[in-house]
């Protein structure tokens, strides 16, 4: 059992005062809050290593190239990649999908098939449609039920020897659906395609094994998971990695340049030019261990009380529905009320010092699946408690009132 008062102890930002009532963050989905030893270790790199890495001799830079390199062995053996040179450092999510579907370009043809599911975020979407307007391959969606679950079955039809790489999240951050990576990963795998899982919500909840899961890829973003923003990961298995084609050209890339022919670095530094964010990378390896410290059992169970409680009383309102009701969740709501769109709801309660979600969460086609504009999302995070809930819901029998 986590002590919730320690935790929150843990997390300075969680006893600011925002428009003069004390803050209830519920919008974790979009990016978690920092812990202390995190916003102390970004000082810490600044005022004593900071250095270019991978370039001086002097001391400061090796220094700075060993927290480095230290925290990508931490990520390793966080996500169990089975070699270090596997793990990328990104700018997030977004540019780890980037550079895969960039690096597919060589290796599709008109006709191939590309598959993504119908509860994508918008940067897991995006760029598969750009690689299939340069290649003139075929975009396939794997359909969503009225829980907003995958339906399995109309997966199984869509994979075919023309299928060459399968792309969805582990979870949701819409509706909090946990997605059945394992079976569709297998059954991509079956037909001779590479898969890519969009963990950009998962790691926040859980610890992803990759090489249990099998996956060629699996990207995330540090900011969600008590990281600083503008830092993220990309593991690619070796041979794939091998295989793409650098995506950005430039220094600590290369082996040799000349202007007749540059030879390219190893991994990872191939895909890795230019001055990465140093300090993002080191810290991301503190927020790692501080999560590791909590303990993702804890951090799981707190977030399962929380998903019950919120549930149960989101419930109680008159005329809220709740939008996505999968049978595998996690800590996010997503609802509506009848009658009132969601952004006003959203400013009043945010009057009120609560901090909640409203619009299309960059997944405009799961709202066009369930015919509504927009959610209002109330996504809960280990250090979020009961209480809050309360407060939350107070506050919106308040908008409710105000609006009917
Ligand atoms: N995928 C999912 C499922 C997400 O929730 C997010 C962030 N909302 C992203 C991708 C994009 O992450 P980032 O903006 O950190 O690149």
């Amino acid at each position: 059992m986590l002590d919730i008062q320690k935790i929150r102890a843990d997390f300075p930002i969680l006893s600011e005062k925002v428009n003069g009532k004390t803050l209830v963050y519920f919008d974790n989905g979009a990016t978690s809050q920092k812990p202390q030893v995190v916003i102390d270790a970004i000082s810490k790199y600044y005022q004593e290593i900071n250095a270019n890495i991978h370039r001086g001799v002097h001391t400061l830079s090796q220094l700075a190239t060993d927290a480095y390199e230290i925290s990508r062995g931490k990520i390793q053996n966080h996500i169990n990649a089975k070699f270090s040179h596997e793990v990328l450092f990104t700018s997030g999510t977004t540019f780890g999908i980037n550079l895969v579907a960039n690096g597919f370009t060589s290796l599709l043809k008109e006709g191939d098939e590309v598959i993504v599911s119908a509860l994508e975020h918008h940067s897991n979407i995006v760029p598969w449609q750009m690689l299939c307007e340069r290649t003139r391959a075929v975009l396939k969606v794997i359909p969503m039920n009225e829980k907003g679950e995958l339906i399995m079955e109309e997966y199984d039809k869509l994979l075919s020897d023309r299928t060459k790489i399968v792309t969805v999240n582990h979870i949701s951050n819409a509706l909090g659906t946990v997605n059945p990576i394992k079976e569709i990963i297998s059954k991509a795998h079956a037909v001779g395609a590479a898969v890519l899982i969009d963990g950009a919500q998962a790691v926040p909840h859980l610890r992803p094994d990759v090489q249990a899961l099998d996956c060629d890829f699996y990207v995330f973003s540090g900011h969600k998971m008590c990281g600083p923003t503008g830092i993220g990961i990309l593991y690619g298995k070796e041979d794939w990695l091998n295989k793409l084609p650098p995506y950005q050209g430039g220094g600590d890339m290369i082996k040799e340049v000349t202007f007749e022919k540059t030879t390219y670095a190893g991994l990872p530094f191939k895909f890795e030019a230019g001055t990465p964010n140093i300090a993002g990378g080191i810290v991301l390896g503190t927020a790692i261990d501080y999560m590791n410290e909590v303990g993702f059992e804890n951090i799981q169970a707190q977030e399962l009380e929380l998903l019950e409680y919120g549930t149960k009383r989101l419930i109680e309102i008159e005329g809220l529905n709740i939008v996505g009701t999968a049978e595998n969740k996690t800590s996010v709501i997503s609802f509506n009320i009848k009658g009132i769109h969601p952004y006003d709801i959203g400013t009043i309660v945010d009057k009120l010092g609560i901090a909640v979600r409203t619009g299309h969460h960059c997944a405009q086609p799961i709202m066009n699946h369930f015919n509504i504009p927009g959610t209002i999302r109330a996504s809960f995070a280990f250090y979020n408690t009961k209480e809050e809930i309360d407060a939350m819901i107070e506050a919106i029998k308040k908008a409710v009132m105000m609006l009917s």
